[in-house]
């Protein structure tokens, strides 16, 4: 049975979505105004590993991941280029895709934009302010905040006192609001600026919040499952999603709720606004490899911190080489027929115990020690030619399991036998002789392609794998 901490009740639940079969969930996505950086990437990462062990365990998912392509920064930096926010956020759109699919994330079902759902953010306000949860002020809307008594169920945090924020994000333009913590639903924009969309309330733009309420309900329904995203938008983000979404409808929206702990660097948070982080780019072109980042995120838990240091990355690098090697060896180690009970015991156990552990809050470093014992066990059997054939199958079909959710085992179409390395270099050696070199060359790119570097020497082709 899976448990998980809901940060609503704080509590570890038992997870019973909505309907038997259906998981419906929500993962707030990246403002798309520049590269995201691997602290973004540690908490997509773990939505990618939250939809994968759903699905693991059956349940048919629709996962909801936005785009925030409208804020302040995205309209400055277009300003100052003058060009339209559609234009600047396009490139970042491209990267954005190209490192999420880099770091093997499967695409969620539903990606939608702010800037495709501005009708959809007019009627929930229109809403809000039809049932006096929010107000206009001098030209621009707000949430009414004292007309939802509920607010703060999700940070706990109290209100009693002029608390406005703990967030960069929080508006500050209080003197408009009839309580501080009020916040905008909908900003006034001139008739000549831009971006501004016409709304039955004035020409404006959306305020940041509004976005996720009126994705969320219009791809999932005003009740959904499961909602995530990083610590940070605890407070005040999801808490304004949950007034605005309850406020609109007066029904519970997400009834549970994850959130990510942070990627830290020698102990501080990794931020943009800090400048102290890496994008997963900066990282390639050091040489690390996007399974080895890949593996380095999720190794911790969610809900702990995880502190990147470049050792930590170095041995993320090497841990996930010995893995694709073992499933390697694996497939050609020379076996015996039949099973041995006590092995297949142990294999069926890793499984076991690998469930256990994603069922224990997604606890993935015990998941990861589980798949390591068995590797370690199945080494020692096959160094002295003692693994079974029926075992071998087990084993494979074990990785095939474990790496459907956490995908560190790496892309294994695209890999290639050592007997079929060998045929490839005798038929290059052959093509050699025959001068027919278009073959040869084209044998040494299909090799590269797969990762495998010939070195042509005295005594002949020498191969190895990058
Ligand atoms: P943003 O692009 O700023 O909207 O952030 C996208 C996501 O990354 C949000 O869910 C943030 O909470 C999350 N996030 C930002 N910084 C970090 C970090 N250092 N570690 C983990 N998650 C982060
Ligand atoms: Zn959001």
């Amino acid at each position: 049975m899976l448990r998980f901490f809901n940060t609503l009740t704080r509590q570890q639940e038992e997870f019973h979505p909505l309907e038997d079969s259906k998981v419906r969930m929500y993962i707030c996505g990246p403002t798309v105004w520049n590269f995201a950086h691997i602290g973004n990437f540690r908490t997509f990462v773990f939505g990618d590993i939250l939809r994968r062990y759903l699905k693991y365990k059956g349940y048919d998912v629709t996962h909801v991941f936005n785009l925030t392509d409208i804020d302040d920064r995205i309209i400055n930096e277009a300003a100052k280029r003058n060009i339209t926010i559609d234009e600047f956020t396009a490139p970042y759109i491209t990267y954005f895709w190209e490192d999420f699919d880099a770091l093997g994330n499967e695409r969620p079902e539903v990606t939608p934009r702010a800037t495709h759902h501005i009708q959809e953010m007019i009627d929930i306000i229109a809403k809000l302010i039809a049932n006096d949860h929010a107000y206009e002020s001098e030209g621009s809307i707000y949430y009414r905040i004292a007309a939802f008594p509920e607010y703060g169920k999700l940070s706990k945090i109290n209100f009693s006192g002029n608390i406005t924020g703990g967030s960069e994000r929080i508006d500050t333009d209080k003197y408009e609001k009839e309580d501080a913590r009020d916040f905008a639903l909908w900003k006034l924009v001139g008739e000549d600026e831009e971006p501004g969309w016409d709304a039955p309330f004035g020409r404006g733009r959306p305020g940041w919040h509004i976005e996720c309420s009126a994705m969320s309900m219009k791809y999932l329904g005003e009740t959904f499952d499961i909602h995530a995203g990083g610590m940070d938008l605890q407070f005040p983000h999801h808490e304004n999603e949950i007034a605005q979404s309850e406020g609109a409808t007066g029904k519970q929206f997400a009834r549970y709720w994850i959130h990510s702990e942070f990627l830290k660097i020698d102990d501080v948070t990794m931020s943009k606004s800090k400048g102290n982080f890496f994008t997963f780019r900066d990282l390639r072109e050091q040489g690390y490899s996007a399974l080895a980042i890949r593996y380095l995120l999720l190794s911790v838990p969610t809900r702990k911190q995880l502190n990147f240091t470049f050792e930590g990355l170095q041995g993320a690098e090497s841990t996930v080489e010995r893995l694709r090697n073992f499933r390697q060896l694996v497939k050609e180690a020379k076996t015996g027929p039949g099973s041995d009970e006590t092995i297949a015991a142990k294999i069926t156990g890793a499984v076991v115990e690998f469930e256990r552990s994603m069922d224990d809050d997604f606890n993935t470093a015990a998941a990861l020690a589980a798949i390591h014992d068995l590797v370690r066990e199945i080494n020692t059997l096959m160094s002295g030619d003692r693994l079974l054939s029926d075992d071998r199958a087990a084993v494979l079909e074990a990785i095939k399991r474990f790496d459907s959710v956490l995908g560190i085992f790496g892309n294994e179409e695209a890999e290639i036998l050592d007997t079929e390395i060998e045929a490839l270099i005798d038929e290059r050696n052959e093509a050699r002789r025959n001068r027919n070199f278009a073959r040869s060359d084209e044998i040494r790119d299909l090799l590269s392609e797969k990762g495998i570097i010939l070195e042509d020497t005295k005594d002949g082709v020498r191969w190895k794998r990058k």
